[in-house]
Parts: structure tokens; C-alpha cells; sequence
């Protein structure tokens, strides 16, 4: 692949797309009721990158937040077809929703489930990765 890209991605409509610049590996699953009321499911699996390794393409005008009024919580999504996109996880990082990965998801692997006290009663979580009763701790 050209200039260092190690794995794309794009939401549904193909309006909001972006490139990474480091091989990606772990994936980190929330099932958070904030993240679980986001995406309408059991939570949202991300996969957590250096802020300078993630590079939007194309109509970035289409990329819309939204943040908790009490702003401890962020998501953003694309306007016209509602896919959650990449964000800020903190000062030098972003996350992005992995099922949005187009190429460069060969070697994820789940490693860690946060907000295990808040998942949905229906859900089960499988054998993969690290149960986390609430944020992620080493
Ligand atoms: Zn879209
Ligand atoms: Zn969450």
C-alpha cells in the first residue's frame, strides 16, 4: 500500500472515509448504556489510535457531534447516513468503530470489554479479552 497506510475505512454512504498509518491489532469493545443507546446494539467495538495516524479523506462537512451536556461523552457520526465515525478518546488519541475498517482489520483481535456492569441483560460476552467492570485499568 502507498505512503505508509496500513488500513482504510468509510461509513455506510461512503460520504466520510479515512486512512490509518499504524497497523492495527486490539480491539476494545464498550458496552457502556451511552455507547449501547448510540449504536442501538450491545455496545461498540473500537479500536484505539495515535491522533496523527488517522487521517479523514473526502467530505469531512459531513461529519456531525454529538456530546453530553455534562461533555464526558462524544460521538460522532455521519449526517446523512448516521454511521458512527472515528473520535477523540483523549488528548493524544482517537478511536475508531472497527466494523467501519474497509481494509487493515486482518490481525484485530478483541482484548478488553469495558463497562461489563452496564451491558445489556441479553447480552453474553464470549471467551476473547479482559472483562472490565467499568473504564479500562491496567
Ligand atoms: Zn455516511
Ligand atoms: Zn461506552
Amino acid at each position: 500500500m502507498n505512503s505508509g497506510i496500513c488500513a482504510t475505512g468509510s461509513c455506510n454512504c461512503g460520504a466520510v472515509a479515512f486512512a490509518v498509518k499504524v497497523p492495527l491489532h486490539s480491539v476494545f469493545i464498550c458496552h457502556c448504556s451511552i455507547c449501547r443507546k448510540s449504536t442501538g446494539s450491545g455496545g461498540i467495538a473500537v479500536t484505539i489510535v495515535p491522533k496523527q495516524a488517522l487521517h479523514f479523506i473526502g467530505n469531512t462537512e459531513q461529519i456531525k457531534k454529538w456530546e453530553k451536556p455534562n461533555h464526558d461523552w462524544l460521538t460522532q457520526f455521519c449526517n446523512s447516513c448516521g454511521s458512527p465515525l472515528p473520535g477523540k478518546n483523549d488528548e493524544n488519541t482517537y478511536y475508531i468503530p472497527v466494523s467501519l475498517l474497509d481494509s487493515g482489520y486482518e490481525n484485530l483481535e478483541v482484548k478488553h470489554h469495558l463497562f461489563v456492569d452496564s451491558k445489556a441483560n441479553w447480552e453474553e460476552i464470549g471467551m476473547m479479552g479482559k472483562q472490565h467492570k467499568e473504564a479500562f485499568e491496567k
